[in-house]
């Protein structure tokens, strides 16, 4: 199946010069998003997964399907002042500024394995936040998998020494 058809690109979006994947049509088809769910699970090869760690908004969506089919549980990371609890808390740097996330402390257990899971690596800083966020908590991240890499931002090189998968590449 070639799930790029269902990706939709919106040039300028949110603002000018970033060509966004929006990945609604996809979520929205029945069968691509089974077909999706299926290549996401088998990137991660068979390996032991307690937590799947998903980031605000878009993570969510694949992140929870994905934690249903490895038997695993499932963690939200958010923007800061979101989550209820006490958190964990890590910046990243953004083009222009810095940005921050947030996790629960006890959302992840001392030496658990996390499957961390994000639609887009562009430049990598959310992705290497929240392995931070991961580690903060004691836990083990096994994988970095995300639907769509941006190749040409090289965010990949933000996460050496983890392991990345990505589905899709542009
Ligand atoms: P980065 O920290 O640069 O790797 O950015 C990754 C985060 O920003 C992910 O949570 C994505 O949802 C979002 N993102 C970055 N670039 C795009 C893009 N071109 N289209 C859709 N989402 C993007």
């Amino acid at each position: 199946m070639n799930i790029q058809s269902y990706i939709r690109d919106i040039p300028d979006f949110p603002k000018k010069g970033i060509l966004f994947k929006d990945i609604t049509p996809l979520l929205g088809d029945k069968k691509a998003l089974v077909y999706t769910v299926d290549a996401l699970f088998e990137l991660i090869d068979g390996q032991h997964i307690d937590k799947v760690v998903g980031t605000e908004a878009r993570g969510f969506f694949f992140g929870m399907l994905l934690a249903q089919k490895l038997d695993a549980g499932f963690v939200p990371v958010r923007k800061p002042g979101k989550l209820p609890y006490h958190t964990f808390g890590a910046s990243y740097e953004l083009e222009y500024g810095t940005d921050r996330l947030e996790m629960h402390q006890d959302a992840v257990h001392k030496g658990e394995r996390v499957l961390i899971h994000d639609d887009v690596l562009a430049t990598g800083g959310t992705a290497k936040a929240v392995c931070e966020l991961v580690e903060q908590a004691g836990g083990v991240v096994v994988q970095c998998n995300f639907l769509i890499e941006l190749s040409f931002l090289n965010g990949r090189e933000k996460l050496t020494g983890y392991e990345a998968k990505s589905l899709l590449k542009y």
